[in-house]
């Protein structure tokens, strides 16, 4: 479990609390995420939830920006609330004809599989599913539960954040839609916690630990998303889900409506690896419950109180029968003697700092970002 020597305390705004290292309060004990949120995020959303115009101007300067007869954006999809709600916004919302792209990982749930097919089918629009090989998944996922960091997600997420962008950039799609959303993730969980896309640190861990090359895996530096695909290749990140007054809820009750679509138990959960994860190895290896910052974005967004939020912590993340399942599965698929697998979850814990990585660069990059404006979340 992660040691601290501060005495505990918890934020009286929102749930997050010292199990989060870096946290401060001010002196009515409000955290420095609460804060942030008040003075540097919320008017920019209110600003743009403000603007009933805003969307439909999007949509024309994406539409008229487009190559006759293409595809004008492209949406990364995962069959989640977010990005299945998205579907639905550009394609009858905004009149835009969205390339849909999913990442097969090897891990999706087939309920997941199932709601991206029925909004799919049921908008009319084009589903590009990329397949990462599934031996060099494997290898990397496993260089990683070897090196013994917490962001065991970071294999999968760089696979979908480098396989969106990077088809986005192959095609010609200049607008990439996003189903990121203030009301749900107007906090950024801290850098201990959840990482960032670095392909330094992945690269160190993967030839310290791995087995083979990865050689057909989607791979996108953070330089290149940041700088040379804006800059040269003229690439946009749109977020049309904070042009609205998006209300998660709403979205899932539509999509069941309309789609036919199926809730899924909790954020991310769309995805068994994801399940294991949030739910038991970040909890249980380093004492990050990630639930805290999910319910905090839910406090600080007026749709969960910190009451609620408080009474939903108590209760287990995860069903005690799933985790059994969960662990046996995932070590199975990953060619892992269950005995093999539990000395890693027990290994000695690290973080992105015992191995090279870009954090110096990408922080700096943050500053120069707030600066300007651009980035509005706070970062640590
Ligand atoms: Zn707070």
């Amino acid at each position: 479990m992660n040691q601290t020597n501060r005495p505990y305390q918890r934020c009286t705004n929102c749930v997050m609390d010292t199990t989060d290292r870096a946290i401060t309060f001010d002196e009515k004990g409000v955290c420095d995420f609460c804060r942030d949120f008040y003075a540097h995020i919320l008017p920019g959303w209110q600003a743009k939830k403000n603007d009933p115009d805003l969307l439909r101007r999007t949509g024309e300067a994406i539409r008229s920006a487009a190559k006759p007869g293409g595809y004008d954006c492209i949406i990364g999809m995962s069959g989640g609330v977010d990005s299945s709600y998205l579907c639905y916004v550009a394609k009858e919302l905004m009149g835009l004809r969205p390339l849909v792209y999913s990442v097969d990982t090897g891990w999706n749930l087939p309920l997941a599989d199932e709601n991206i097919r029925r909004v799919v089918d049921a908008l009319g629009l084009d589903l590009y599913t990329e397949t990462v090989d599934w031996e060099e998944m494997k290898d990397l996922q496993i260089a990683f539960l070897r090196s013994q960091v917490p962001y065991q997600d970071l294999p999968q997420d760089h696979a979908i954040f480098a396989g969106l962008y990077n088809q986005a950039v192959s095609r010609g799609i200049r607008y990439v839609l996003t189903g990121a959303n203030s009301a749900t993730e107007c906090i950024r969980p801290p850098v201990e916690w959840v990482y960032q896309n670095d392909l330094r640190l992945i690269r160190d861990i993967h030839r310290r630990f791995g087995t083979r090359p990865l050689k057909t895996f989607p791979t996108c530096s953070l330089l290149k998303f940041r700088l040379y695909y804006p800059l040269f290749k003229g690439m946009r990140r749109v977020a049309p889900l904070d042009m609205l007054d998006y209300d998660k809820e709403e979205a899932k009750r539509f999509l069941q409506e309309r789609f036919g679509w199926q809730p899924y138990d909790n954020k991310h959960y769309e995805n068994v690896f994801t399940r294991f994860y949030e739910g038991y190895y970040l909890p249980h290896k380093f004492g990050y419950d990630k639930r805290k910052c999910y319910f905090s974005n839910e406090i600080l967004a007026g749709t969960m109180t910190r009451d609620q939020a408080l009474a939903a912590l108590e209760e287990p993340g995860y069903d005690e029968g799933q985790i059994q399942a969960d662990l046996e599965y995932i070590a199975g698929k990953l060619g892992l003697a269950p005995a093999e697998f539990q000395a890693l979850m027990e290994g000695e814990n690290r973080t992105f700092r015992d191995y090279r990585n870009s954090w110096g660069l990408i922080r700096m990059g943050t500053v120069v970002l707030r600066a300007l404006g651009i980035e509005k979340k706070k970062f640590r």
